[in-house]
């Protein structure tokens, strides 16, 4: 047993080496007692104090509380971790929890009050932190979640509000499995584990379920959490929405890919000509394997002799421009020679600075290949072509003999019978045999102007007069059409081939009656204009498509779709255009299919 003046000196000790502040007073608040740890607080020692009143430490605006401190002391009740601030010797506010208790004597009377106070500046510090990172937390763009070891969610910020979609209410409480996708579950195991061995996982990259369904690709860093005594509690989540990262490396992925299964050779290299990539392709044609290349020079594939262009094209890539479809020739690892088409273009970086050159190759060899077989297609076809001309010329030629002495006959025939029936007959004959003369003539036309021997006269004539003798000759021989001619022109004199001009009129004139079947009329049109003569010749027939037009000049060409009735080798017109051109003239035609066509040449005046 410990005797009362034991207690009182334990008791005594025990106020002296408390970290507690501890005072006593009076009811009417005069100090009677300050322990070692008060004078540390306020600043003010034992002595000083004993006898002032408590309000020496009590700043202005909350003397109040004093009183209902002591109000409550005098009742008999205790105060209990009542937080307030108090005032130090150099008027320093310090946060204090107070618990004052009244003091009684051995009556049971209330004599006093006794204060304990707790320095609580830490535990503010502490409660202003927490605020803070409370803010932090919820004004954060990322995600952060807390949940228990055994995965149930703790908090629930704002920004995972938005990225998944769920309410905190409709979070906290629920288990974390909440946004993991089922065939993700395991997931969560790996993480509880190494949480629970204290470890942090960072950025690892998985996908979450938000509460619309979406898959939403997150990065996400997971700590411990840990209580006061440093105990494993549970784990925070810092989760980052990186869908669009993501679309980025995706994009970045599909373009990878396809340059690498590129048919054509793809590589990149700086502009001092250092190969920095090597597709699939270019290991095919160069032989060089992407390790062989990368890091070398682009010599490695330029023949000694073509180094030169490498100048050239880094010369145009640097200053931004692009070099498209360069043929050239590049050496592969065996030392042979592959036929290219180059495309280079400049590889710039975000600032837009020109940093290297990516190179586009073709292999052109089979394409060479192609174009030398091309050209000797040609030759070959127009070999051919030169025979075909030769023979419609031998065989005009041969034709035209018979032709003449079968005419001759039936000449002398057409005079010796008398019988008119029989004489009808000859004249049939003779027409037809004319006929197959101007076509046989027109065939060796053709052929003379192919070999280039189809000569003109020049002589001086009058264009009017022969226009006059052209239309004579077919309306003669086309009685049911009239044939107009609108001319101011009278006589007029101009160099030429007299009779090849007129054959031109008679070709037009002759093509207007046979493709106007339904018509009956045909007008000519005769001009004097400033330096030429411009003739017309003017149809009611079936016209010409817009796009055949360019076409009825060349030779054997016919329009298909306006001839079927009407016969032809498709060469009048062919030379119509070689005459006029070689007197210097133009020839054109105007047409508009159902209505009409009109066909025009002109003929110089100082030919
Ligand atoms: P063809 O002997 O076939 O008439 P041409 O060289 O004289 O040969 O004419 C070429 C083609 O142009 C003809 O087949 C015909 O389709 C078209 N053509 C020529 N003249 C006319 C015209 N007056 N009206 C409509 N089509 C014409």
């Amino acid at each position: 047993m410990i005797t009362p003046e034991e207690k009182q000196a334990m008791l005594a000790a025990i106020i002296a080496s408390t970290d507690d502040v501890i005072i006593s007073m009076t009811t009417e608040g005069i100090i009677t007692s300050w322990n070692p740890a008060a004078e540390r607080l306020f600043g003010y020692m034992e002595p000083e104090v004993v006898g002032q009143h408590i309000s020496l430490i009590i700043p202005a605006e909350r003397l109040d509380e004093e009183k209902f401190i002591l109000g409550q002391i005098v009742k008999g009740e205790k105060v209990e971790h009542f937080e307030t601030f108090r005032l130090t010797r150099n008027r320093v506010l310090i946060p204090l929890s107070l618990t004052v208790s009244p003091i009684r004597n051995n009556n049971g009377c209330i004599i006093g009050a006794s204060k304990i106070a707790r320095d609580i500046s830490e535990r503010q510090r502490a409660d202003d932190k927490q605020a803070m990172l409370a803010a932090i937390v919820d004004t954060s763009d990322d995600a952060i979640i807390s949940k228990t070891l055994g995965g149930i969610i703790t908090s629930w910020n704002p920004a995972a509000e938005r990225l998944f979609g769920y309410a905190e209410k409709e979070a906290v409480g629920k288990h974390i499995s909440l946004i993991i996708p089922a065939n993700r579950l395991h997931e969560e195991d790996t993480i509880i584990g190494n949480i629970s061995k204290g470890n942090k996982i960072d950025h690892f990259e998985t996908l979450r379920l938000a509460k619309d369904g979406r898959l939403i690709p997150i990065s996400v860093s997971i700590s411990p959490i840990r209580n006061r005594s440093g105990i494993i509690t549970g784990a925070s989540k810092i989760a980052r929405d990186i869908s669009h990262q993501k679309t980025a490396a995706e994009k970045q992925g599909v373009l990878a890919a396809i340059v690498d299964t590129s048919d054509d050779t793809i590589l990149s290299k700086t502009l001092d000509g250092t190969i920095t990539s090597w597709n699939k392709a270019a290991v095919k044609m160069f032989g060089f394997t992407e390790a062989e290349a990368i890091g070398k020079h682009i010599s490695l594939i330029i023949p000694p002799e073509r180094l030169n262009e490498e100048a050239y094209i880094i010369g145009e890539v640097s200053k931004g421009n692009k070099v498209d479809h360069f043929q050239t020739v590049r050496r592969t690892k065996n030392g042979g020679l592959v036929p290219i088409s180059l495309s280079v273009s400049p590889v710039i970086d975000e600032h837009g600075k020109v940093i290297g050159a990516s190179k586009i190759a073709r292999d052109i060899s089979t394409e060479q290949a192609s174009q030398q077989e091309m050209a000797q297609l040609y030759r070959q076809l127009k070999e051919l072509n030169e025979k075909k001309d030769e023979f419609i010329g031998l065989a005009s030629h041969e034709l035209k003999t018979p032709l003449t002495s079968i005419n001759g006959y039936l000449q002398i025939l057409g005079q010796r019978i008398t019988d008119e029936k029989n004489k009808a007959f000859v004249n049939k004959m003779r027409l037809q045999v004319s006929k197959l003369s101007l076509l046989v003539n027109d065939l060796l036309d053709v052929s003379k102007i192919e070999a280039g021997k189809l000569h003109f006269a020049n002589e001086e004539f009058n264009i009017r007069a022969v226009v006059d003798d052209a239309v004579d000759l077919i309306s003669h021989a086309n009685s049911r059409y009239q044939i107009i001619l609108h001319s101011s022109v009278t006589a007029h004199l101009i160099k030429g081939d007299a009779h090849r001009i007129e054959q031109v009129i008679v070709n037009l004139l002759t093509n207007a009656i046979r493709y106007s079947p339904g018509s009956d009329r045909v007008e000519v049109y005769l001009t004097h204009e400033s330096r030429e003569i411009k003739i017309g010749v003017k149809d009611f027939g079936v016209g010409i498509a817009p796009e055949k037009l360019n076409h009825v000049f060349t030779r054997y060409y016919r329009v298909d779709d306006n001839n079927s009735k009407v016969s032809g080798l498709g060469i009048g017109l062919y030379l119509c255009y070689e005459i006029v051109t070689r007197h210097k003239g133009k020839i054109w035609v105007e047409s508009e299919p159902g209505i009409g066509s009109t066909f025009w040449f002109t003929l110089p005046t100082d030919f």
